[in-house]
């Protein structure tokens, strides 16, 4: 089998970067060791409503309901409201994963691209040091994949930077563990998602409120690695909804459990090898998102991909321009709330009821992380300020002699 670009893992990462390295004319081939695209589920399904401006995902059968804005709860349960009358159009989705996924496969399909599931990558290729494709094994045989470009879309878990020789363990302070309920009879008046936040409620992270439709909702919970036990993520999830009165009469239609990496973004580039998405470490350090990095990303690496593939020039040279791109679209965002949620991890929860007080009559201009943590900013107590500064000196001097 031989193939311009082999894509491991179907998930929005590797779709997106499918379809657009199959529309610049790529031979394209995706490999999938679930049974199915999109399932199961690992995700809260919140996403910003600007994806509606880069046209990647159309219709409308992914929506499962419209946020009309944001509460965060600090842990004495004071509210800071992001409304959708200041955001106007800024707001989000909740939507059907599996959908979604499901669509942006469809889109890389009638682009030109291949989907192989049941197909799990076990190994690199190579000749020397340079990578020639990978090795899968698909129900009880084993496959040899030809490509000249490997992109690496598989998620918190990938191996394949690893395989390549890139660094891409997470420190447990660097990964969240969650779980979500789908929870219905659920009693949710608005299009509002919640967060609450606090070292007793959920250490490291927050509980989160997605209304999915009427009377139905993902309540999740996310925590960090470094804070927790085995089983901790959930008990806390139960302890919560046992005591919120809207959960009364309650009952859950679906549970799952995964990770979500709140690191800093690995290399993503080396001769014949992309890393995507959760794979590059692309998720927002504070909130845990990670859906619109994934398409952001993808379409510039499918983009770049295609120009490898016509100037059949697959050196990392040429394709440190997906790293160029990423980095100008995102990855300011990320360095800065990787930042911020180290800030967080140093504060008490009399800090957050005091920056909640001080925040709660505030009109935010838009929902975005980038407006709140400007606010924070404003509102930080001295002492949480000169820290920053200091973690931001270390950030630098490590950068300087990476
Ligand atoms: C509980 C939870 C809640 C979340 N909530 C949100 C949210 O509300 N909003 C948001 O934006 N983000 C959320 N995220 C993060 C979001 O789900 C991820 O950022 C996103 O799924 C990353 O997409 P991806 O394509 O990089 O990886 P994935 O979606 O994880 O896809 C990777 C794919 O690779 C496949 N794969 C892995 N290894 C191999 C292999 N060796 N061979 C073949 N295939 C392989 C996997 O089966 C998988 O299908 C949440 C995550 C979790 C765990």
């Amino acid at each position: 089998m031989k193939y311009d670009v082999v894509i491991i893992g179907s998930g929005p990462a590797g779709s997106v970067t499918a379809r657009f390295a199959a529309d610049g004319e790529a031979k394209v081939l995706v490999i999938e060791r679930r049974a199915e695209v999109g399932v199961p589920i690992l995700c809260g399904e919140g996403i910003s409503r600007k994806i509606d401006e880069w046209k990647i995902i159309e219709g409308k059968r992914w929506i499962a309901g419209r946020m009309d804005g944001a509460r965060i709860y600090s842990p004495d349960k004071t509210c800071v409201t992001l409304g959708a009358e200041q955001a106007g159009d800024e707001t989000g989705y909740v939507v059907y994963r599996d959908i979604f996924d499901q669509e942006l496969a469809r889109n890389a399909i009638k682009a030109g691209a291949t989907f192989m599931m049941n197909t799990q990558a076990i190994g690199l290729i190579k000749e020397g040091d340079k990578i020639k494709g990978v090795r899968a094994k698909r129900f009880d045989g084993e496959l040899k994949i030809e490509a000249d470009i490997v992109v690496g879309a598989d998620g918190v878990e990938s191996k394949i930077g690893q395989w390549a020789g890139i660094d891409t363990r997470l420190d447990p302070k660097d990964l969240e563990t969650c779980a979500q309920y789908t929870l219905t009879n659920i009693d949710v008046k608005d299009a509002y998602c919640d967060f609450y936040l606090g070292k007793e409620i959920a250490p490291g992270g927050y509980v989160w409120v997605f209304p999915k439709g009427k009377n139905i909702a993902n309540v999740g919970i996310g925590i960090l690695a470094s804070l927790s036990e085995a089983g901790r993520a959930k008990k806390l999830l139960d302890d919560f909804i046992a005591k919120d009165p809207r959960m009364k009469n309650s009952s859950p239609i679906r549970f799952l459990a995964g990770a979500v990496p709140v690191a800093n973004p690995v290399e993503t580039v080396r001769d014949n090898l992309i890393l995507i998405g959760d794979a590059a470490r692309h998720v927002d350090p504070i909130t845990g998102g990670g859906l619109t990095h994934c398409l952001e990303g993808g379409k510039i690496a499918g983009e770049v991909i295609a120009k490898a593939v016509k100037a059949k020039n697959f050196s990392q040279g040429f394709l440190s321009e997906y790293e160029t791109r990423w980095k100008e679209a995102f990855g300011q965002k990320i360095k800065r709330n990787y930042l911020v949620k180290e800030l967080m991890l140093d504060m008490d929860d009399k800090t957050f009821n005091k920056l909640a007080n001080a925040l709660k009559d505030v009109k935010f201009e838009e929902i975005s992380t980038h407006s709140l943590v400007k606010e924070v900013a404003k509102h930080l107590p001295i002492s949480a300020k000169l820290n920053a500064l200091i973690k931001y000196r270390k950030e630098i001097k490590e950068i300087k002699k990476k």
